[in-house]
């Protein structure tokens, strides 16, 4: 059997480029190593931008919606912004991820779980792909195994990005904590170089991390405990306490395609190196992966199209969150103060995450009244 795309990787970027290519009539295998549906160490936060990329209903995978966002530094001193809707809805990402896959499978994508992909070779009129199930032909392969991405590995991309590390815990804890942060999102910076840490509410627990997008950090796990105990929260028995590897758009252009073969989502290196945001570049690429392998499934072109229209709408104002992160980061004492004396700064941030408002619209607003913002 040959298809003609095999998608690595049930994320939302492989399901996403897996359903927008079947519906195109491509013939669609998406392979995923784990049985689905699968846990995934992550916030879950949907941001406004997220909302318009996905299907009607995706709602019912909503388990809270956030009003209220409130600024810690090192668990202290909060600045709150509040808002009349939800800013952020929250999801677990077994369930979500779930949703797109059967999108992808209803469009007539094939989906293989349990099937790993161990090896990639792309020659000149198809790409083999080696899996767990055998070998596998087709006309291109998408790259969308998240943040170890083996294909972006074993084949020549450029992907520009850096790695971090985070530690992340689904906290069951009491009705009357889970009501104190009902609705409500806590960010703190400040106790970890170069991240953050994080409390973000679900239907009846708490998703509580901690991460850097830098790779030095060290002793993550006692910086955890100390981020939950400064809080009040019961870090001895979380349920699924998971490492993770965090990647995040660097500087310089990125080469997201070879002849054959294309990178999405993580595995590009699509993740906001600001907030640590990957669902809706994970989306949105895998929207822009699916449009480029079609016109040359129709023989219109190579896939370099891609690579570009990443660079253009994804990575370029993902440029300017990287420059806000590299001041916000190393500041973290001055920038709380500022963020205390203009609670507009942390408005304006939360609406870049919103998505009516861009990172250089932002970087302009600061730059234009902070020096350190140069
Ligand atoms: C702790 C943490 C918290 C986060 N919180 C948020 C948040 O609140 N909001 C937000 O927007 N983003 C958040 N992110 C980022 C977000 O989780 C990712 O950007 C997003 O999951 C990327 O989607 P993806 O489809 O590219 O990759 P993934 O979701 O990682 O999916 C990749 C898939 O590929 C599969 N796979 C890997 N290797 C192979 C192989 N060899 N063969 C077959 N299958 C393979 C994996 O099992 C996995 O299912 C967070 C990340 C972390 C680590």
């Amino acid at each position: 059997m040959r298809y003609d795309v095999v998608v690595c990787g049930a994320g939302p970027a492989g399901a996403t480029a897996a359903r927008e290519l079947a519906r195109q009539g491509a013939k669609v295998l998406l392979c995923e190593k784990e049985k689905l549906p699968r846990y995934k160490a992550c916030g879950g936060g949907l941001t406004g931008k997220v909302w318009s990329e996905l299907e009607p209903g995706w709602e019912d995978a909503v388990e809270e919606g956030a009003l209220r966002v409130v600024f810690y530094h090192r668990e202290e001193a909060p600045v709150e912004v509040a808002f009349d809707r939800p800013v952020v809805k929250l999801v677990m990402r077994d369930r979500f991820d779930q949703m797109l896959v059967e999108q992808a499978a209803a469009a007539g994508a094939e989906v293989r779980d349990g099937c790993r992909v161990e090896g990639v070779v792309e020659e000149e009129r198809e790409v083999r792909v080696h899996t767990g199930q055998g070998v596998l032909p087709a006309r291109v392969i998408i790259g969308a195994d998240g943040a170890r991405s083996l294909v972006a590995r074993q084949l020549p991309f450029r992907p520009s990005r850096a790695l971090g590390v985070a530690l992340e815990a689904e906290l069951p804890v009491s009705p009357s904590v889970l009501e104190q942060y009902r609705h409500r999102l806590l960010l703190s910076y400040g106790s970890i170089a170069g991240g953050y840490g994080w409390v973000f509410p679900k239907a009846d627990h708490l998703s509580v991390g901690i991460g850097s997008f830098g790779r030095q950090v060290k002793g993550l796990r006692a910086l955890f405990q100390q981020f939950c105990h400064r809080l009040g929260l019961p870090a001895s028995s979380p349920g699924y306490l998971r490492a993770a590897v965090i990647p995040s758009a660097a500087s310089g252009e990125a080469i997201l395609h070879t002849s054959r073969s294309l990178l999405v989502g993580d595995a590009a290196g699509l993740v906001d190196p600001f907030s640590g945001e990957g669902i809706y570049y994970a989306l949105r690429s895998g929207r822009l992966a699916a449009r480029a392998v079609v016109s040359f499934l129709e023989g219109k072109g190579d896939l370099g199209s891609y690579s570009e229209s990443v660079q253009k709408e994804l990575l370029s104002p993902l440029y300017h969150a990287g420059r806000i992160a590299k001041v916000v980061y190393s500041l973290t004492p001055v920038i709380h103060r500022l963020v205390r004396a203009n609670p507009e700064v942390a408005r304006r941030l939360v609406e870049v995450l919103l998505g009516s408002r861009t990172y250089p619209e932002l970087w302009l607003y600061l730059k234009a009244r902070y020096r350190i913002f140069r």
